[in-house]
């Protein structure tokens, strides 16, 4: 099998072949029929997170091996499944959960694989779906996609449960106006399922203007610039004097501030996004207004099975989606670090 895969961290990646592993255990093989490219891809290839303050978190410390095929966004056919693996049709389409984590501890216990401090994650810490095969090390991972598309059901894995993760974290949504910052691929599937959550309207901020116009073709019921000296006042304007719900989907010291800033007492600021940066915050105004600064990071497994729910019913979120053949991977990620896509470009191995 052919897999495209970190050897150094910071150059491309490197395509590489090895047998095609076989099934033990629990295992199941997936022959990959569609493999999202994700902005954390970049900071995969790289190696580490900005911090702010020039500090960095490297990914190695955080136990990811090299080399490893990234690619945490897949829809593969299941090829082989081993012994214990029950309940595993041969054929079938399914959306693999990469979220992984280590079985055994009390994270894990609790259902929040998300949150496990030892993650298996798929193109991640273990191999992903830039390849034309991949393992699942449980069938629990898998979920049917019926006859649903492969290439628009991918991104589901990543963009959908880190956005619907997100979203229900907003105990508002129906009911008030929701802040969204970011309207890059993230920005759109977080647009399209608040609206099939039955989100009452989203207000969207972002710096490019490409971006906020296709955000407000996607039904945003206002968008902001984020850079606009007077974007902190646009939003309380929106909101009636502040927001309940904001959902940062860059994660930079400019949007965090921004976000943190829009909230009205009682508010929830979600982070979500990678960027990277610092926030400084008085202490004082979190107990007296009664704010909330959460952390998000993509989805459990059973928020993925409800994800799964909500798309069975209401149908696939309405995001752009292009598709590339899997040997442009380098071009595609160097198009995504110079911020030339829209939407969300899903590889397909030939
Ligand atoms: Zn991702
Ligand atoms: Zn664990």
């Amino acid at each position: 099998m052919r897999m495209f895969q970190v050897c150094v961290c910071g150059k491309p990646l490197q395509l590489n072949q090895a047998p095609t592993p076989q099934p033990k255990g629990t295992e199941v093989l997936l022959k990959v029929l569609a493999a999202g490219v994700c902005h954390s891809d970049l900071h995969l290839n790289d190696g580490y997170f900005d911090l702010g303050g020039g500090k960095r978190m490297s990914l190695e410390d955080r136990g990811m091996k090299l080399p490893v095929t990234l690619g945490h966004e897949n829809v593969g056919e299941v090829v082989a499944a081993g012994p214990d693996a029950k309940n595993v049709k041969i054929g079938a389409r399914m959306l693999a959960d990469p979220w992984i984590g280590c079985g055994n501890c009390a994270a894990c216990q609790r259902n929040e694989d998300n949150l496990c401090m030892a993650m298996r994650s798929l193109g991640v810490f273990s191999n992903g779906g830039y390849a034309d095969y991949m393992m699942v090390p449980h069938p629990r991972y898998l979920f049917d996609i019926g006859d649903l598309s492969a290439e628009r059901a991918a991104p589901l894995a990543c963009s959908g449960v880190t956005t619907f993760g997100a979203l229900k974290k907003i105990t508002t949504l129906r009911r008030e106006p929701t802040v969204i910052i970011g309207a890059g691929g993230l920005g759109l599937m977080c647009l399209a399922l608040h609206q099939k959550m039955g989100g009452l309207s989203a207000i969207v901020v972002d710096i490019d203007p490409a971006k906020r116009e296709a955000a407000k073709l996607a039904g945003a019921a206002a968008v902001v610039d984020g850079k606009a000296a007077d974007a902190l006042d646009q939003i309380k304007t929106l909101t009636n004097g502040g927001a309940y719900g904001v959902v940062d989907l860059v994660g930079s010291s400019q949007s965090a501030r921004l976000g943190y800033d829009s909230l009205v007492k009682g508010g929830k600021y979600v982070i979500v996004g990678l960027y990277g940066g610092d926030l400084t915050v008085s202490l004082p105004p979190i107990p007296m207004r009664a704010v909330t600064i959460q952390g998000s990071y993509v989805g459990s497994v059973p928020e993925m099975g409800e994800l799964m729910d909500l798309v069975r019913r209401k149908g696939l979120p309405d995001v752009p989606v292009s598709t590339r053949p899997l040997d442009d991977v380098n071009a595609v990620l160097a198009d995504l670090r110079a911020g030339k896509i829209v939407g969300r470009v899903v590889l397909t191995p030939a």
